[in-house]
């Protein structure tokens, strides 16, 4: 049996590898190949994507003055700051 940390062949009866010490009983790490990766990660963009447009559908639907896009400038001074607001 190969050793899945230093790679040391060891006989099948060991439970313990010869070289490193590590515990052959051990089922070895299972690690994601790149299709699971692309699938996953297609999995997250799409829902993201999604929950994006979702969303904003849902904010358009919204009564007003909730809905509305455009915050006023008397509101966001720090956005136009060469302008004066008007008293
Ligand atoms: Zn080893």
């Amino acid at each position: 049996m190969k050793c899945p940390n230093c790679a040391q062949e060891n006989r099948a009866s060991l439970k313990f590898c010869r070289k490193c010490g590590r515990d052959l009983t051990l089922p070895p790490a299972w690690f994601p190949g790149w299709k699971w990766h692309l699938k996953t990660l297609s999995w997250i963009y799409l829902v993201i994507i999604a929950g994006f447009f979702t969303l904003s559908w849902l904010l358009h639907k919204l009564p007003p003055p909730y809905d509305q896009r455009r915050i006023p400038p008397e509101m966001t001074p720090w956005l136009s700051p060469h302008k004066i607001p008007a008293p």
